[in-house]
């Protein structure tokens, strides 16, 4: 076991670290204030500058228009990049469009790959994963009610979604839809490719969600929706199979950003703690300041380890559905966690926007209920735990 960093990853986390430097953090505060049309052209500039330095899309391979890195090197840069909540989509890894990108690039028809991967792995449109629906349970997707019901050589929808993140300004939707109510709960889903300025899909509304800052996760319908049978993703069918290698991925995605933001959390936190006087000394000077500092640099580190173990395990070809639950809800925690505290010890001038604590505090608190709540993650790891232990297998962690 090496835990050191091979002379690539640290020429490609100091390249990360520059553009970071040079171009993300001085636009930063104007992102944060901006309205849609101030931020997109902050984008613009950005995203050049991304993708002349080489550093663009480094969760997709070469061959589908990315870095090529695999997965374990993506963590190590995406600890930096996710420092700033602007900076994924300036490198052109934000999330839905990541996970859309890799299911197009692994399940696409050539046909779909160049009219939507190619253009959406360049930046130049954008994308939506829409599952989620208000009248039934997003953590148990087996009962998902949105109906795709073939005539001809059409698919026609008919279903009601929300939080379908990014749905404005995008240029198509992925629609998790039952086309075979009868099948057996695994194959009951499809995922349906539908343009989003298609007839009957209507934008209701964004929904207001606590820490959004672009207004775009939305309730949608999709009335008498009609496209073409060639848009099924993969085979009709396989609706769940797909979300599951996009869902796992995509999990650890967010945790390397996590780390990011917890580690940033972090320097805030020491930071103020070696500057402040209260009753004659530092804060750094109290037990209870020390003790968070502690357990901050702690419950990162096992954060990051978890996370690496679980990037690794993905780059041999493993799914590590383990790992990833584990990841999941205990990295969320540490988010919410170490932010929680850096605002604590900055006092009033933690819940004001005068530092990124506050923007970062309501990021944090929707990680631990999106990609699926903490306790269907728990649950998950504690299934396979006590079926291995029912097994006669126990659990070895070493191995
Ligand atoms: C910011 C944000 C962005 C999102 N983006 C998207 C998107 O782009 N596309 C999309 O389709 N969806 C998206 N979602 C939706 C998200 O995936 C769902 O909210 C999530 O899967 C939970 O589904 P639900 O909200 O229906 O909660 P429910 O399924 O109703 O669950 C409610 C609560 O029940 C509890 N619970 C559930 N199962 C168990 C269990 N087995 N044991 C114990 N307790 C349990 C949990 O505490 C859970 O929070 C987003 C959500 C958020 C907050």
């Amino acid at each position: 076991m090496d835990f050191k960093m091979s002379p690539d990853v640290v020429e490609l986390r100091d390249r990360v670290s520059r553009y970071m430097d040079d171009y993300i953090y001085p636009v930063e505060a104007e992102w944060i204030e901006g309205d849609v049309p101030r931020r997109e052209e902050i984008y613009k500039d950005v995203q050049a500058k991304a993708k002349a330095q080489g550093l663009w899309a480094p969760h997709l391979p070469k061959e589908a228009g990315g870095m090529g890195i695999g997965f374990l090197k993506h963590a190590f840069i995406n600890e930096i990049l996710g420092r700033s909540l602007m900076a994924p989509r300036a490198m052109g890894a934000q999330a839905p469009d990541t996970g859309n990108s890799e299911i197009l690039h692994q399940f696409g028809t050539e046909e779909q790959k160049k009219r939507w991967m190619v253009p959406l792995v360049n930046g130049d449109i954008r994308s939506c994963f829409s599952m989620t629906e208000p009248e039934v349970s997003g953590a148990d997707p087996t009962s998902l009610q949105t109906r795709a019901v073939r005539d001809g050589d059409e698919w026609v929808i008919n279903g009601h979604k929300w939080f379908t993140s990014g749905a404005i300004g995008a240029a198509f939707a992925i629609v998790m839809c039952n086309t075979d109510p009868d099948a057996e709960p695994h194959r009951r889903m499809s995922q349906i490719i539908v343009p989003i300025d298609t007839p009957g899909l209507d934008i209701v509304r964004p929904v207001p969600v606590m820490g959004d800052t672009e207004g775009d996760h939305c309730e949608i319908y999709y009335r008498d929706v009609r496209v073409p049978v060639t848009s099924v993703l993969g085979e009709v069918g396989d609706g769940f199979r797909i979300a599951q290698r996009r869902l796992g991925p995509g999990r650890i995605h967010h945790c390397m950003r996590w780390l990011g933001q917890a580690q940033r959390a972090f320097e805030l936190m020491v930071d103020r703690a070696l500057k402040r006087e209260v009753f004659g000394g530092l804060l750094a000077d109290k037990q209870t300041v020390q003790n968070w500092i502690a357990d901050s640099a702690a419950e990162i580190q096992a954060s990051r380890l978890l996370t690496m173990h679980a990037a690794h395990k993905i780059d041999q070809g493993d799914e590590a559905r383990v790992e990833v639950s584990i990841i999941k809800f205990f990295g969320a925690k540490v988010l919410h966690d170490v932010i929680d505290r850096a605002i604590q010890v900055h006092g009033a001038m933690g819940v004001s926007g005068d530092t990124p604590l506050e923007s970062m505090y309501r990021h944090a608190r929707p990680a631990r209920i999106y990609d699926g709540p903490d306790e269907v993650h728990r649950m998950v790891v504690a299934r396979r735990v006590l079926r291995s232990f029912k097994n006669g297998a126990g659990w070895d962690f070493a191995a």
